[in-house]
């Protein structure tokens, strides 16, 4: 018998705990990391096969703690972008949103919210999903019997629970009974016991921050929730001493402060990010949690430093929901929302909007909108041209210029804003607070605007190699050890000895996002389509030892696991998750 299955050698080692590299060798036997030697060779002899990673890093492989994947990895085992772009572990149930607890009979309803709220295309999910489950924990147990390319775990969605309780319209509407909060607490308990990683949230609110809703248009019932029902969740964690909490989430800081400190439960806020025009805003959340840190509150933050462009259509798109001139057109189907963009008094709503209103949360002025694709063909000479230009080119107030545009085209013009967030300085300070998480990647959310999903590789690509503000040990610490401890993993996010070998190969001088502008594919259930980019330098990714894609090729391997949180020799360590 070969003492390892699998010998890495000759590579530059970044172990993930934030260390100096060093030359070594890394030998997997079973699914662990049995041997990591610092300038030893080891003898190729002792292994099955041997990866030679001269010149090349190796690294633990990323984890994804922000996912949306529910759906997805129902149909894509690797749930790309991130199992491309070297992801190994991912949590779902994000946001407080799932697809468990849910009777039968909602079913069509609960995918119907996901179209919109995170954009998940409707017929993907009804032709893709399983729904072989009700419960949360029948739910986990459909996930361990599927085939994964990546280790997974979840957190227990409030949203779901909420609606099961007390039923999608009314939990919209009202405070629970107190019977209901025991009924709810009681399935969170339930999640829990079954391997749940603690719970989650969006709480933004009914305004202007309200850009995730329902496919109708309202609020989601978590965001509108009370605090007191957010601290009877809370108190379920602190009662049971486990579980972390994730939270999408603007104002109410004080709050959240209160909450950890008085749980004791390590929160997990979304998100961070910088804007050019504007730091004050991402210092203040930045110096809230030094400070709430400070005080005992164990809050953490995830930040998105990839770029923040998107991509979008009006037959679809719904983060302008929090923008009420633009929800108004922006729901209903094709046919009626043409209709509703096309009546005057809308119009005259949109145009005073666009000359006077705030810009959209997500979107940025409309005014530097960019037309990138036409579909007649003589509209294509507007194409590169923002919505100014495109008035002035048309001799039209701009609005209604856009609008001409694209109820012409069926609301299939294609837009762009541009990122807003890369300021290097203002980056730098994200990256140097020693509490924060690169990547908010809302894989399988949202498919067919962004490709945040591409995070990992364009943190090491822009943020370490291009714009040289941090050092490749800190990347392969926040992007693998911190995200581990978040999620609740004892065992993974480093390369050492004894822990899952979850493991890269990679080129870090030819790793690249590919192609540069995000492209088209037509590979999701029903046909459906999403925008995708791929990763190149990614030699070797390896999960619980076994490799799932050789420079980029999958190898159809589906080595990935159901993780429970803290069972098993997770008890036996006593090792505790972002504590
Ligand atoms: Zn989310």
């Amino acid at each position: 018998m070969a003492e390892f299955d699998t010998l890495i050698t000759g590579g530059v080692v970044f172990d993930g705990t934030g260390s100096a590299r060093f030359n070594g060798d890394v030998g997997i036997k079973d699914g662990v990391i049995t041997k990591v030697s610092r300038e030893v060779r080891l003898d190729p002899a002792t292994a099955d096969k041997v990866i030679d990673a001269k010149g090349m890093n190796v690294c633990p492989g990323f984890i994804d703690l922000h996912t949306h994947y529910d759906a997805q990895i129902q149909w894509d085992p690797y749930v790309t972008l991130s199992g491309w772009h070297g992801v190994t572990s991912i949590v779902l149930g994000n946001c407080g949103f799932g697809f468990a607890p849910c009777a039968p009979e909602n079913r069509d309803r609960a995918m119907l919210m996901m179209s919109r709220v995170e954009a998940i295309p409707f017929e993907s999910m009804k032709e893709g999903m399983k729904w072989d489950w009700e419960t949360f924990p029948e739910w986990l147990d459909y996930l361990d019997r599927a085939p994964l390319g990546v280790n997974v775990i979840s957190y227990v969605p409030i949203g779901p629970i909420m609606n099961s309780v007390m039923g999608i319209e009314e939990a919209k509407k009202r405070e629970p009974t107190e019977a209901e909060v025991a009924e709810m607490c009681e399935l969170l308990n339930e999640g829990m016991d079954a391997g749940g990683c603690g719970w989650s949230v969006q709480r933004l609110g009914d305004g202007y921050m309200s850009v995730q809703r329902d496919y109708d248009g309202t609020p989601m019932a978590t965001d509108t929730m009370s605090d007191e029902l957010c601290m009877a969740f809370a108190d379920v964690l602190k009662n049971r001493g486990d579980g972390n909490i994730q939270m999408s989430a603007v104002g109410g800081l004080r709050f959240i402060e209160k909450m950890a400190k008085e749980s004791g439960r390590p929160i997990i806020y979304n998100a961070i990010q910088s804007h050019d025009k504007y730091p004050g805003s991402f210092r203040r959340i930045l110096q809230w949690i030094t400070d709430a840190r400070a005080g005992g509150a164990n809050i953490w933050g995830q930040a998105i430093l990839n770029a923040n462009e998107e991509y979008f259509r009006l037959d679809d798109f719904n983060l302008l929901d929090g923008t009420d001139e633009w929800r108004e057109v922006t729901l209903g189907t094709v046919p009626e929302r043409i209709v509703k963009m096309n009546d005057p008094k809308n119009r005259e709503a949109l145009r005073e909007h666009f000359d006077h209103g705030r810009a959209p949360a997500m979107t940025g002025p409309i005014q530097e909108w960019v037309i990138d694709d036409c579909i007649k063909e003589e509209n294509k000479k507007y194409e590169g041209l923002s919505t100014i230009e495109l008035g002035e080119a048309m001799g039209k107030h701009p609005l209604d210029a856009m609008l001409d545009l694209t109820t012409s085209e069926d609301l299939l013009t294609t837009f762009y804003h541009r990122s807003f967030n890369l300021d290097p300085a203002f980056n730098k300070e994200i990256v140097d607070a020693p509490f924060t998480i690169p990547g908010v990647s809302d894989g399988g959310a949202h498919t067919r605007y962004i490709t945040a999903g591409r995070y990992p590789t364009d943190f090491i690509c822009n943020i370490v190699r291009g714009k040289g503000l941090t050092s490749l040990e800190h990347a392969h610490y926040a992007l693998s050890c911190i995200p581990a401890r978040c999620a609740g993993f004892y065992n993974r996010g480093t390369l050492e000895e004894g822990m899952k070998a979850d493991v890269l190969v990679y080129d870090f001088e030819n790793l690249n996002i590919v192609p540069e502008k995000p492209v088209i594919v037509h590979d999701f259930p029903a046909g459906e389509w999403r925008r995708v980019q791929y990763a190149e330098g990614y030699k070797f990714i390896i999960v619980n030892g076994v490799t799932t894609f050789i420079d980029g090729e999958c190898t159809n391997e589906t080595p990935g696991e159901l993780l429970r949180y803290r069972k098993d020799e997770q008890e036996e360590t006593g090792m505790m998750a972002a504590e």
